[in-house]
């Protein structure tokens, strides 16, 4: 089972929450899985789809058990999506407006009749537990992550009203994010590790931080691992000083010329080396945008060298016409 799905299934299997934090939940739910049909004769029907029956079951658990209301629910099978599931709540008659009310939408008019307001959930977001419960109905309905074995990035799919909303509940939790437009719809997106389990945490996977955190070790330890497999304790030595003789290198020609002057591949290269010293060529190639192998790292680096040796001899000249 894919982490995204891990995290997702601890999500759902959460206890439902109080009534402010559940509104907001759903809230969120509404916006990204929910939809509004006007039935005419000024009445409305609300309803949830979903590929997901485990989502649906917590979907009609909130509607049910939580706002007292009597949904129903049917699965229906897609034949163009090739047989896939989809499960279908519905919210109507008296219940509808009703809904709308507790999620902001509808508000009773001077004539004492509910009139629609808003086309989308309107939710007071004040307070931090009403937020983490945002965030985690957006995920739920719109959200996945890449499975952190492959790399670290988390992402929510949704309109850009939306997309604003979660970019200020990540900023009110101190978690950095990223927007993006694609395909015509917003998506706001975490990259790192630090970003990537502290949202987990903060919806409430606490297993799926764990994971991401031994994912983490793992990594290290592996990275050691081969370091020390690589290169006997001589070899590292020798490494070390390889390391240092080009960071000397690359800081006198960012002191002489400026590392602008280089051609990019060179100055990505220069700056990988600067913030990662322990790094062997073979990994520093690696980690470049466009991985290359030992030797062309290698080629990079004497190319690098090369230049500071010029300066090196540029120095030596002046001294002398001066001296
Ligand atoms: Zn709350």
């Amino acid at each position: 089972m894919s982490f995204s799905s891990l995290a997702r299934e601890e999500m759902i299997r959460l206890p439902l929450e109080r009534e402010c934090c559940l509104l907001s939940e759903l809230g969120a739910l509404t916006q990204t899985c929910g939809s509004l049909s006007f039935l005419g004769g000024g009445r409305f029907s609300v309803t949830y789809e979903t590929g997901s029956s485990p989502l649906a079951r917590r979907i009609f658990r909130m509607l049910k058990t939580g706002l007292s209301l009597s949904p129903s629910l049917h699965v229906v099978e897609h034949a163009r999506l090739g047989g896939q599931k989809m499960c279908i709540l519905t919210v109507d008659g008296e219940d509808a407006p009703h809904l709308l009310n507790r999620l902001g939408m509808m508000r009773g008019n001077t004539e004492g009749t509910m009139v629609l307001r808003r086309m989308v959930p309107h939710l007071s977001m004040t307070r931090s537990c009403c937020r983490r419960s945002y965030l985690r109905g957006a995920f739920l309905g719109g959200g996945s992550m890449v499975n952190p074995e492959k790399g670290w990035h988390m992402e929510w799919v949704c309109d850009q009203t939306m997309a604003q909303t979660l970019q200020k509940v990540l900023e009110r939790a101190a978690i950095p994010s990223g927007l993006e437009e694609r395909r015509g719809q917003s998506v706001v997106y975490l990259k790192g590790t630090q970003a990537i389990s502290d949202a987990l945490a903060l919806m409430g996977a606490g297993n799926a931080v764990m994971e991401v955190e031994n994912v983490r070790i793992r990594r290290q330890v592996r990275a050691r691992v081969n370091r020390a497999a690589n290169c006997d304790e001589h070899n590292s030595e020798r490494m070390l000083n390889a390391s240092e003789k080009q960071v000397e290198a690359i800081k006198l020609i960012s002191i002489e010329r400026g590392l602008y002057t280089l051609p990019p591949a060179l100055q990505e290269m220069a700056r990988l080396r600067l913030e990662h010293t322990d790094l062997s060529l073979e990994e520093l190639g690696q980690a470049l945008k466009r991985p290359v192998g030992k030797s062309g790292a290698a080629g990079r680096m004497r190319r690098i060298e090369a230049v500071a040796e010029e300066i090196r001899r540029e120095i030596a000249e002046r001294q002398k016409e001066e001296g």
